[in-house]
């Protein structure tokens, strides 16, 4: 795996290079190619068992896998552009509440 120091320097040169709305740009069409395939491998999992649909899946699979790392990393410039601290202090928040929230929906679960 690449060291953090690489990626930051990476994401630095992509913003200086390519400017921050080509970076939106790219970000939006990257999260509908993962949109995309996540559709598609829902819709290939309920298709009846074969050997040609196992195969699909299986590239789906790892279209997925392709696609999610293009969203994070579109993602990393997006919170440059619009600020590293806050997002991570809405993530913070998101999670939180999140968790207050599934650790209800299981508690109401189990006392049913
Ligand atoms: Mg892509």
């Amino acid at each position: 795996m690449l060291n953090k120091k690489f990626y930051n320097e990476t994401y630095d040169k992509f913003l200086k290079t390519y400017g921050q709305e080509s970076e939106m740009r790219l970000c939006i069409e990257e999260m509908s190619e993962l949109t995309k395939e996540l559709c598609k491998y829902i819709r290939y999992s309920k298709n009846s068992k074969s050997d040609e649909n196992d195969k699909n899946l299986s590239l789906i699979k790892n279209n997925i896998i392709e696609e999610t790392a293009d969203v994070l990393i579109c993602a990393e410039q997006i919170k440059r552009i619009f600020g590293e601290k806050q997002v991570a202090a809405m993530m913070d928040y998101k999670i939180q509440r999140g968790r207050k929230i599934v650790d209800e929906d299981i508690k109401n679960a189990n006392g049913r």
